[in-house]
């Protein structure tokens, strides 16, 4: 089945707008479900998320934010410790071992600091631009577009990208948004994820995209007319 969106840049920018807008409509409270304290705490939960679900992050994190209180802390830390304590977590001995090299170079570039622009943040260890994304958007509240998993499986699905990469799809979606707007869409696309375009059986037929949605057209409307 062909694509019955018009593929003009100008037009798909309109399409992703009204998408934008319906979402922000369905879901004005999407935010970051990780803690958000400390600009900190936002990049070592997002490295400890990787893989794994946000509520089992927060049920370990309490523990883990109690006992290393400090990026100098964390490079000072024990590996065995984190792993002890971010087992549940899944990927435990290579999310501790990025932790502590994470938080030495945090010491030895920064101050200690969690900085803020996306160049440097991609330097650190264990963090790529996913991470990075998550937190200029939630610890800094700049403009960055967070594509996990969920974010590209439903540009994908919308026909908003035929991109595969992440970093191709953030490219893609950056030219159709404003930068403004970035946080909240990534923030709204994740959510839609979980509660309506869920991996194995996207509820198509009570989504208020679907008027707007490659895959949810094919789908659903010619069936709907047969
Ligand atoms: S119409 Fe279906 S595939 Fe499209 S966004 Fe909605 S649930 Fe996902």
């Amino acid at each position: 089945m062909t694509c019955k969106f018009s593929t003009t840049q100008r037009a798909k920018r309109v399409r992703t707008r009204k998408i934008a807008d319906l979402l922000a409509e369905t879901y004005p409270d999407a935010n970051c479900a990780l803690p958000t304290e400390t600009p900190l705490h936002v990049l070592i939960a997002t490295i400890l998320s990787s893989q794994c679900t946000d509520a089992k992050v927060n049920e370990v994190s309490p523990q883990l934010f109690k006992k290393y209180r400090s990026a100098k802390a964390f490079a000072n830390a024990r590996q065995a410790e984190i792993e002890k304590i971010i087992r549940p977590l899944g990927l435990y001995r290579n999310k501790a071992k990025n932790i502590i090299a994470c938080c030495r170079e945090l010491g030895k570039q920064y101050g200690g600091r969690v900085p803020d622009e996306i160049k440097e943040l991609v330097t650190l260890p264990g963090v790529g631009r996913k991470t990075a994304n998550c937190v200029l958007v939630n610890a800094f509240a700049k403009p960055g577009l967070m594509t996990d998993t969920h974010f590209c499986r439903i540009t994908q699905r919308m026909g908003l990208t035929a991109e595969k990469e992440p970093i191709r799809i953030e490219a893609e979606l950056a030219k159709l948004l404003p930068a403004e707007r970035w946080g909240s869409f990534s923030h709204q696309i994740i959510i839609h994820g979980r509660r309506c375009c869920t991996a194995r059986s996207p509820d198509c037929t009570r989504c208020r995209i679907l008027r707007h949605c490659e895959f949810g057209l094919q789908q659903h409307i010619p069936a709907r007319r047969a």
